[in-house]
């Protein structure tokens, strides 16, 4: 830990990492995410919603203030998580095909009375494809028998407090999981067990539903994404952008909403998006987010911004964009000459989506 302070980061450069969620249906990811965004989407808003896209932001300090009890302030580089919940939706396939590295950390959300299931399966071998750094989150805890409750507490306290039946309990489904990651070649341990992160992928268990562990999974996220993606996460000016949802918003008329990696847009830029009837060039009229700690997808009054700086996820309004293609990229136009080359990636970005649409 100590060697984390000597290395000279330069902190004002560095962009919000980006986490998905992943897991088995009912594994806990939608309650997971309502928990550390402290809102209710999947009790308010029944159903269908939670199988929409979304997107949280999570400012640095929100986070300081949720992990105190760790006593681990002090080490935030970062400027906050941003963190964007996909799975099942279908603009998601045109992600994953894409391999687009879109996410930099993810979440494996694993259900401890489950274990490994189909689709924790599915998306390992997603995150093995990409290469992409992912922490287990072994969830609901809670529901091992005679599980006494410490809400929102860091997770090796709760687990000190438990009674002895519990925490044998917890011993034997714990090691079962282990044995189920190593038959997919996968070294798993606990996260504050762990002595080679990298190697060995870090477990942490928490309950969606009562927050513990919940301190020990932000903190865990953040640390690990500034100590091992530095580089990654350098802010850079060449814009890194890309579609995740094409929506009709009263009032807008149709919007993208769009992650933005890297690099900057600002209103009366210049973009280039694919569509269904070729390269779509506009100008973008509006930049608009939600207010902070809200997700996208809950009402309420957009915030309208001149300009946004990655990583910021948030919602493009801009005329003609009717036939715009989910999980494409976004292009910026920085000169008119090089409009004839923007359109040229975009057709190429198109054929190789068009070419899945007519295999399946
Ligand atoms: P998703 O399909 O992965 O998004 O799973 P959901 O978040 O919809 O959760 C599925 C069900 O499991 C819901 O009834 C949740 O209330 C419940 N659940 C999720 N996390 C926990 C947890 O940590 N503890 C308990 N007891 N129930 C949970």
């Amino acid at each position: 830990q100590e060697e984390e302070q000597g290395t000279e980061i330069d902190v004002q450069n560095l962009r919000s990492p980006i986490c998905c969620i992943l897991g088995h249906v009912d594994s806990g990811k939608t309650t997971l995410l309502d928990q550390i965004r402290g809102t209710d989407v999947q009790g308010g808003e029944a159903g269908g919603i939670t199988q929409q896209i979304g997107a949280t932001y999570f400012p640095a300090d929100n986070i300081k203030e949720r992990t105190k009890e760790l006593r681990a302030d002090a080490k935030l580089k970062v400027p906050g998580l941003l963190v964007i919940d996909t799975p099942g939706h279908q603009s998601f396939t045109n992600l994953r095909s894409r391999g687009s590295g879109l996410c930099d950390i993810a979440v494996l959300v694993v259900d401890i009375m489950h274990g490994l299931e189909p689709q924790t399966i599915e998306s390992l071998n997603l995150l093995k494809m990409r290469n992409t750094e992912f922490i287990i989150a072994l969830n609901k805890v809670d529901r091992l028998y005679g599980w006494k409750v410490f809400p929102n507490a860091p997770i090796q306290q709760s687990l000190k407090q438990q009674s002895d039946n519990v925490q044998s309990e917890f011993k034997w489904r714990l090691t079962d999981i282990i044995t189920q990651f190593k038959e997919q070649g996968l070294n798993t341990e606990l996260y504050y067990k762990n002595k080679e992160m990298g190697e060995t992928y870090s477990i942490v268990p928490t309950s969606a539903v009562t927050g513990e562990g919940i301190p020990d999974l932000l903190l865990l996220l953040l640390k690990w994404a500034q100590k091992t993606m530095v580089e990654k996460l350098t802010f850079k000016d060449e814009l890194q952008s890309t579609v995740l949802e094409v929506k009709v918003i009263e009032g807008l008329g149709t919007t993208i909403d769009v992650v933005l990696v890297n690099g900057v847009l600002r209103v009366g830029d210049q973009i280039v998006v694919c569509g269904l009837e070729g390269p779509i060039v506009t100008v973008v009229r509006a930049l608009l987010t939600p207010h902070p700690m809200k997700e996208l997808r809950v009402k309420g009054k957009y915030m309208k911004h001149k300009e946004i700086k990655a990583a910021q996820f948030f919602k493009v309004a801009a005329p003609g964009l009717k036939h715009a293609i989910a999980g494409t990229a976004l292009y910026v136009v920085e000169n008119l000459d090089d409009l004839e080359d923007v359109k040229e990636v975009v057709m190429e970005d198109m054929k190789s989506i068009m070419c899945r649409v007519d295999k399946s």
